[in-house]
């Protein structure tokens, strides 16, 4: 099977004229970043020796907003991924950026550059909970930018934020029902931290702002991966990617911050999932074996971190042994048998009888 990719390129949005209250950008006068062509191309060349051939390969610039980069520096950047694109070196280039900096000649440019995917960094869709987090735009903002998008024929990346100030589960579900109704090419969840250096230190220390937990984040996380996935939405990401400093105790002040954190929202459905099949089916599972037939991608996420969702069913439902093994079966089934019986799952129905029952859709 072929490979995918990602050249990542962090392009600092020195001078970022909005005060995000996560975020720790600093500000220096000018739409600027120190990133320059001549940077941009060594990291597609050092990236490029490192893969190998016959797969996908997407060039991405992260880390800022992008189009709200002085449009020559934009161009300047982009002139190199488009060279390789051209030559058949790489085949996609992405970007992220923020709603409010998307018109039709940025698009325009954008095209002439052949970027393929634009992501909007937008949060959430509650007008007050942008306006409580500082992001200076509406949600009419990310409305308009995401149709003009779509219109030039970009693939369309949606980023959500959980925990924001002001934000509830309610809301969060709210986003990103509105965000399937835009139906994105892709989607991130991240569940807000508090990082040093931000306005939300200030308010967390003050004790203004007080951090969605570890269990709150999943739990509500799960509901949100079920909605995208029963929408046939891929979600690319759930929670900051770990680095050197994205970690508890060091730029990490507090927030439901772990490096495994999507694995546990997989491993989290799971337990729901089953747990909900065991109850409504009235399933005697007292002294019983329990046999888990599998695609090879579902087996950890079944058996959970450390075993936990194993341990977790023998202990509440008295099973005797529990065994997960790997089948040909496709990644939305399993397949169960408890002593005689059998059944073959189907875990997208499972879930959205499951989001049904419990009133979320
Ligand atoms: S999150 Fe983006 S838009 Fe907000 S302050 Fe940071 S760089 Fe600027």
């Amino acid at each position: 099977m072929s490979r995918h990719y990602i050249i990542p390129i962090f392009v600092p949005h020195y001078g970022c004229p909005h005060d995000c209250v996560f975020c720790n950008q600093k500000k220096i006068t000018g739409l600027s970043t120190n990133v320059t062509s001549i940077d941009v191309k060594n990291i597609i060349e050092e990236h490029l020796m490192t893969f190998k051939s016959d797969s996908t390969i997407e060039v991405a610039f992260y880390g800022g907003s992008f189009t709200a980069i002085d449009i020559n520096i934009q161009k300047e950047l982009l002139a190199i991924p488009h060279e390789y694109k051209i030559s058949g070196r790489i085949d996609g280039i992405r970007l992220s950026t923020r709603p409010d900096s998307i018109d039709e000649n940025i698009l325009k440019n954008l095209k002439d550059y052949s970027v393929d995917t634009i992501e909007l960094g937008v949060q959430s869709l509650d007008d007050f909970v942008l306006y409580k987090s500082g992001r200076g735009h509406t949600s009419e903002d990310v409305y308009k930018a995401a149709e003009l998008i779509k219109e030039f024929g970009f693939n369309l990346g949606l980023q959500m934020m959980i925990g924001l100030p002001g934000d509830t589960g309610e809301k969060a579900i709210d986003t990103c029902k509105k965000f399937i109704r835009l139906s994105p090419y892709c989607v991130r969840i991240y569940p807000t931290l508090v990082i040093k250096d931000t306005y939300l230190e200030k308010q967390f220390l003050t004790g203004d702002y007080f951090p969605i937990t570890f269990e709150e984040s999943i739990a509500l996380c799960s509901i949100l991966l079920m909605l995208y996935s029963i929408n046939n939405i891929d979600v690319i990401r759930i929670g900051l990617q770990p680095t050197e400093n994205i970690q508890l105790g060091k730029d990490v002040v507090a927030g439901p911050f772990h490096p495994a954190f999507r694995q546990i929202v997989e491993s989290n459905i799971f337990r729901l999932l089953l747990e909900y099949y065991f109850n409504i089916n009235n399933m005697d599972t007292n002294n019983k074996n329990l046999i888990i037939d599998s695609n090879s991608k579902n087996i950890s996420p079944i058996s959970g971190q450390k075993s936990s969702n194993i341990k977790y069913f023998i202990d509440r439902y008295g099973f005797n042994r529990i065994k997960i093994y790997t089948k040909e079966i496709d990644i939305n089934h399993i397949g169960i048998t408890i002593d005689e019986f059998y059944d073959k799952i189907n875990m997208k129905l499972l879930m959205i009888s499951y989001l049904k029952d419990n009133s979320i859709i």
